[in-house]
């Protein structure tokens, strides 16, 4: 076919026989970009130094919150400019960035209190790929025994704003001109639910994207039920925090109850299943979550693996081992789960599909030799891929 572009957006898509001598060839197999819906960026630089050794996500969270430590505005943009042209390379187009480190070590705000939002934002530009920046309140170390909610740790204290009404202001302070911004809840270890109450309300105000992390491992499900008499999920529903604007990342150990609201809701649940292997949480119920009525997209979240490919394949692999059936998840579904799904939980909802009106944001991968039409997509997505070409707005 000949895609046509004028501006960003796709204009025209038109059978081959159209094609004029001077157009641009992507040979191989086109896609629509891929979205990584949940991205700590920060996280590569752990790459290769946490992922052996014996203990769980709790452990792997000391090693992270060294690294945090250790960053400012300069280096935290050159890492991120780093790692967003890696995630370009291999086939993202847009990034949703869950951005908590917001503050100077020790929790001083930095002169101008988005440094480090900027930065991110700078580090997108440099590397040519979308972001939404997914600003996220973190206001408590987590759930002590007795429902009581903990003070930070000092190594958390630059991720707090000191309270929703405070974080809020410091959102509306930041304008970015080529990125959108969208609200975050850390999770309900860091956020009591009035304050996720005002998160939920400015994410209403502003149309923007909600994400959260929920339900990762059993001990927050546990400390949450036993400090409110609810899961997570539950808590989140109180608040009127479901819905089709709202991504919940993980989403691992669920109860049917939360299952069917998650569903009903039409609640995008973003899996990040080379993390979610990686730090031993479990397999999140994706084939029964999609039956109840929700979206999936996918992130890196960690950065120890960026490849969106990876990412959906493992969707269902990891449902095949953990329910013993094949076919859990077909690779149209898989596909839609990487590009428009996920695009549209990070707010561009003109992106991941290739049709007219759409953002001019595509990928070429290689076919392998042989393959015939109707067994390429299925050998791109469980086969051997390698991305040849990336555009962004056509470029
Ligand atoms: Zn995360």
């Amino acid at each position: 076919v000949l895609i046509t572009v004028e501006g960003d957006t796709i204009s025209a898509v038109a059978p081959e026989t159209q094609c004029p001598q001077d157009a641009d060839r992507l040979v191989g197999l086109t896609l629509p970009g891929f979205a990584n819906t949940h991205s700590h960026v920060f996280h590569r630089a752990l790459r290769g130094r946490t992922h052996t050794g014996k203990g769980s996500f709790w452990t792997w969270r000391e090693e992270m919150y060294r690294m945090a430590a250790g960053l400012d505005p300069d280096s935290y943009h050159a890492l991120a400019a780093t790692t967003y042209a890696e995630m370009r390379a291999a086939g993202y187009t847009v990034v949703g960035e869950f951005h908590y480190l917001h503050h100077s070590p020790g929790g001083r705000p930095y002169a101008d209190g988005n440094a480090m939002s900027e930065a991110l934002v700078a580090a997108a530009a440099d590397a040519d790929v979308r972001i939404t920046l997914l600003d996220t309140l973190y206001l408590h170390g987590g759930i002590g025994t007795g429902g009581r909610y903990e003070e930070l740790e000092p190594v958390q204290r630059r991720f707090s704003d000191g309270s929703a009404e405070a974080w809020a202001a410091r959102v509306d302070a930041f304008r970015p001109t080529a990125a959108r911004v969208g609200a975050a809840i850390h999770s309900v270890r860091a956020v009591d639910p009035r304050a996720m109450e005002v998160v939920r309300s400015w994410g209403d105000a502003h149309d923007a994207p909600l994400h959260i992390h929920l339900s990762e491992q059993p001990a927050e499900n546990e400390r949450c039920v036993a400090a409110h008499g609810t899961t997570p999920t539950g808590l989140l529903a109180d608040i009127g925090g479901l819905g089709e604007r709202t991504t919940v990342v993980h989403a691992t150990h669920l109860t049917a109850g939360d299952i069917t609201s998650l569903g009903t809701s039409h609640t995008t649940v973003c899996l990040c299943p080379t993390t979610e292997r990686d730090l031993a949480d479990g397999i999140g119920p994706s084939r029964r979550l999609v039956a109840a009525g929700a979206r999936l997209a996918v992130g890196s979240d960690s950065q120890a693996v960026i490849d969106p490919f990876e990412e959906m394949r493992a969707v269902e692999h990891h449902q095949r081992l953990a329910t013993l059936r094949r076919g859990n998840h077909s690779t149209t579904a898989l596909l839609e789960a990487g590009t428009v799904d996920g695009y549209r939980a990070l707010g561009w909802h003109a992106g991941g599909r290739i049709e007219p009106g759409r953002l001019a944001d595509l990928i070429t991968v290689e076919v392998e030799p042989g393959a015939d039409p109707p067994h390429m997509l299925a050998s791109a997505v469980f086969g051997r891929t390698r991305v040849v070409s990336v555009l962004v707005g056509g470029r």
